[in-house]
């Protein structure tokens, strides 16, 4: 068992964070070889969404990453100001 732990710039747009952010990157862990991994932004670093690798790597585990963070369900309350636009 490997440990994974990849930060990867997206150039998709990403949706923002709970933290109130729109991250730059995703953070990709999990350990190999493992369905099951998990995709965070270079934001908080706090918020996770699992998500089934299908033992991809590359741009294709990156585009699987990608897609579950902005599939996922989350909840942004309006108070939370962001330090950035976009
Ligand atoms: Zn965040």
């Amino acid at each position: 068992m490997t440990k994974y732990r990849s930060f990867i710039k997206t150039e998709t747009k990403l949706h923002r964070c709970p933290c109130g952010e729109w991250p730059d990157k995703v953070l990709i862990q999990g350990r190999a070889p493992t369905d099951w991994m998990t995709v965070g932004g270079d934001c908080c670093g706090i918020w996770e969404v699992p998500f089934e690798s299908q033992h991809a790597v590359g741009d294709e585990l990156k585009k699987i990453a990608e897609t579950a963070w902005n599939i996922a369900p989350r909840v942004i309350y309006e108070t939370r100001k962001a330090k950035r636009n976009r």
